[in-house]
């Protein structure tokens, strides 16, 4: 006999716990099951183990979607102080790092014990080790297989993340699921993801450990932070940040100084005449960058022999450095995932699925991404609480 549920929530991460407690509340009688030993797994490791659980500056425009739009209800109805009041309601220290970000002063695990915390006052149920194998959809609700039972339920919540970080049981279930229901998926890729670099730009792999603040851009998003070189390529926030927008084939631009407007290389050779290139780059940048680019640029001596045309060329190419990468780390080193469910199948108010009453997609499943900083994590609360409010 199948065990009746009002919702059945498929993974027990940051969405699909939101999603469950909010159900809870409403009085619903709710099933969470995760086939990973333990939930909120990426939580746990999230933000350096102290869960960057949200930005205080997220806005519809922090997030990558094909609609653009999409996001916005979600996000207004449940909003970073909202979560702010739930991690203060449970006594959890916090404090604020650059950019609007807010961390947990103690642990990541404070997060999610706050979470079950909220699922047990509600009544919910939450089984971990338990996948499931086989979905059917019939007049009145959901009957799902799982290694261990089966399960009839009116609503089903998917929350099963995207595939990034397998390792960690990250899987692309939630795009099954949809296409077994006949629903758009958007081609899902690795973002916040590490780019490689080969041929020319390999040269720079030499640099590994070396890190310094840009400005970079891919396809108009700039972002300026640091950036890494790696002994694979490109990383550290600046470069996972244009990672969500880079496309096989495309180049990414990197300003290496960020604060010298046009001419100021004109400027330092008249103040300066006797100073070099490398000694006016290594004032401003790690000395083995610095030498790097100076080689690259091939003009030596003193700047009083440099012609201004030749400075402006440097200039321009110092602030507009293209590599071109030829892949990423990929999934399995991918913070998150761009692409997913389409928004176009989902209603932007519930998360429901148009064209199947009962079928609610959530999180990172959906074609919606945020940036490096929290918005992830923000993203996951306001979909999963939208979804929890009609579930
Ligand atoms: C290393 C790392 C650090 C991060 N740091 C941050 C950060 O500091 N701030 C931020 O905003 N974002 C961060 N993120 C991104 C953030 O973790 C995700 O965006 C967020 O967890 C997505 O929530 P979700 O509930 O949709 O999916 P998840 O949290 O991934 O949860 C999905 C759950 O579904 C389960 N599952 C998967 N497939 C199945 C299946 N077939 N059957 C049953 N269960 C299944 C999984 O085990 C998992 O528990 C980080 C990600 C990584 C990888």
């Amino acid at each position: 006999m199948p065990q009746n549920y009002d919702v059945l929530i498929l993974g027990a991460g940051a969405a699909g716990l939101m999603c469950a407690a909010r159900a809870g509340q409403r009085g619903r009688n709710v099933l969470v099951i995760d086939h990973a030993d333990e939930p909120g797994k990426k939580i746990l490791i999230s933000g350096g183990g102290r869960c960057n659980f949200t930005n205080i500056h997220t806005a519809p425009d922090r997030f990558l979607s094909a609609n653009p739009h999409f996001a916005k209800s979600a996000l207004s109805r449940y909003t970073p102080q909202d979560f702010l009041e739930l991690v203060e309601r449970h006594g959890i220290a916090w404090h604020e790092k650059a950019l609007g970000q807010l961390f947990c002063d103690g642990s990541a695990r404070q997060i999610v014990d706050m979470l079950l915390a909220e699922c047990a006052e509600a009544g919910v149920t939450v089984a971990c080790g338990e996948s499931a194998t086989q979905v059917k959809h019939r007049e009145g609700g959901f009957t799902v297989t799982t290694s261990q039972r089966t399960v009839h339920a009116s609503s089903l919540v998917i929350a099963t993340g995207g595939p990034s970080i397998p390792k960690l049981g990250a899987t692309g279930f939630a795009y099954e699921l949809a296409r077994q229901f006949g629903l758009k998926v958007v081609e899902p890729r690795p973002a916040l993801v590490p780019l490689t670099l080969s041929g020319e730009d390999a040269l720079f792999r030499e640099l590994s450990g070396v890190a310094t603040e840009v400005i970079a851009s891919c396809a108009k998003a700039s972002f300026r932070e640091a950036a890494l070189f790696t002994h694979r390529g490109l990383s550290g926030p600046a470069i996972l940040q244009v990672s969500s927008y880079w496309r096989r084939g495309t180049a990414i631009d990197i300003d290496f100084l960020p604060d010298e407007g046009s001419g100021w290389l004109i400027e330092r050779k008249r103040q300066a005449p006797r100073a070099t290139l490398r000694s006016v780059l290594r004032a401003a940048m790690p000395d083995r960058l610095a030498d790097a680019l100076a080689d690259r640029l091939g003009l030596e001596g003193p700047l009083a022999n440099v012609t201004d045309t030749q400075l402006r060329a440097a200039e321009e190419r110092l602030a507009k450095w293209e590599f071109q990468p030829n892949g990423s780390e990929g999934f399995a080193k991918a913070e998150v995932t761009v692409g997913g469910v389409s928004t176009a199948e989902l209603s932007s108010k519930t998360m429901e699925a148009k064209r199947v009453p009962g079928l609610f997609f959530i999180g990172e499943a959906v074609d919606v991404t945020g940036w490096l900083g929290g918005y992830n994590f923000q993203w996951a609360w306001a979909s999963g609480r939208a979804a929890g409010e009609v579930a």
